[in-house]
């Protein structure tokens, strides 16, 4: 009998973890489905880890992984990807946006020998203008570096031991999950489905953090940046040229050429494309510093196993 692991990452989710253990469980048993449910608290402020003791005291099948703090959603799926035993792992939000009836077809998918089954989002649900635009060229971006269309994709799948040990064994600290899933290769299908409305709690992204995540995530998966320097670079030569040969037959035909504007307005393009160039590498050399340092991922501080610490047993690094 196949067991299947679902992973999910929670951060300040306390009104979330019963309820969303409660639906899980019931489905999957309904579908007869052997489970394991990985329920990885990112150092939440609130009480959620009491409530995956609590859930732990009622249900065997729940492992919780407790953070020494917030280390984000990529650190907490890729500590439930490495703590999971099933042989295939779903991840999904805990906050049952993702739909759990899909799980179940997803998990059909990989019965029928598919190796990695990804969620597309059917709509993106309810967003405004700004964050519309602003994701779809950060999609947009990521596509193409994926050379897979990204726009809908999320994080919500379902992949095979296979796939979950090739990415574990990625030695990279910044990882774009979303991406790497697709990049990994293997069988893969897709499987649409709707976002549902947040039950509780709120959403944990204001816009700068979205910001923050769309360039470390460009950065982490793409160096298109850094060939828009060389572009730039292209164009600023270009225009350079045209404006010497001006200058130059200006100067031989006896005319004067007009000085303190024209100067300073190429000095400030001049700059400032110089500046923004310098911006976008260092950029990139902060990213190779960061990897460089080989910190772990993440910092384990206990892990249970139903009612059980098993802390001592567990893997406790992320290497
Ligand atoms: N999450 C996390 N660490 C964080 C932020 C979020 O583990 O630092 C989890 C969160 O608990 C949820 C999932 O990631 O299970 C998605 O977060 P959220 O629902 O806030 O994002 P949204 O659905 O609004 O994109
Ligand atoms: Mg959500």
């Amino acid at each position: 009998m196949s067991v299947l692991s679902v992973v999910l990452p929670a951060y300040n989710e306390e009104l979330m973890i019963q309820k969303t253990c409660s639906v899980l469980r019931q489905i999957l048993t309904e579908a007869e489905i052997e489970y394991e449910l990985v329920l990885v608290d990112d150092g939440s402020r609130d009480r959620t880890w009491n409530e995956i003791e609590k859930a732990g005291k009622e249900d065997t099948h729940i492992l919780g992984v407790h953070f020494s703090r917030n280390f984000g959603k990529e650190a907490a799926v890729f500590a439930g990807l490495a703590q999971a035993s099933g042989d295939a792992v779903a991840v999904m939000d805990c906050d049952l946006q993702h739909p759990p009836q899909t799980l179940v077809e997803m998990y059909h998918l990989w019965k029928q020998g598919y190796e990695v089954i990804e969620g597309v989002k059917s709509t993106r649900g309810k967003e405004s203008l700004i964050h519309k635009k602003c994701a779809g060229f950060f999609y947009g971006i990521m596509s193409k570096a994926t050379k897979v269309n990204m726009q809908n994709a999320s994080d919500f799948k379902l992949m095979d031991r296979k796939a979950v040990n090739s990415i574990l064994s990625m030695p990279e600290r910044n990882m774009f999950f979303r991406a790497t899933s697709s990049w990994v290769g293997y069988k893969t299908t897709s499987v649409r489905f709707e976002v549902q409305e947040r039950e509780a709690g709120e959403s944990k992204w204001s816009a700068w953090s979205l910001v923050k995540y769309a360039f470390t995530n460009i950065v982490a998966f793409t160096t298109v940046p850094l060939q828009f320097v060389t572009v730039g670079g292209g164009i600023c030569f270009l225009l350079s040229l045209a404006l010497i040969i001006y200058s130059l037959i200006q100067y031989f035909t006896g005319h004067a050429v007009e000085g303190y504007t024209t100067i300073m307005m190429v000095l400030l393009l001049i700059g400032s494309a110089i500046m923004l160039s310098l911006g976008i590498i260092g950029y990139y050399i902060a990213k190779i510093y960061e990897e460089i340092k080989r910190r772990p991922r993440y910092i384990i501080s206990q892990i249970i196993r139903g009612s059980q610490d098993v802390s001592e047993h567990a893997r406790h690094d992320s290497v």
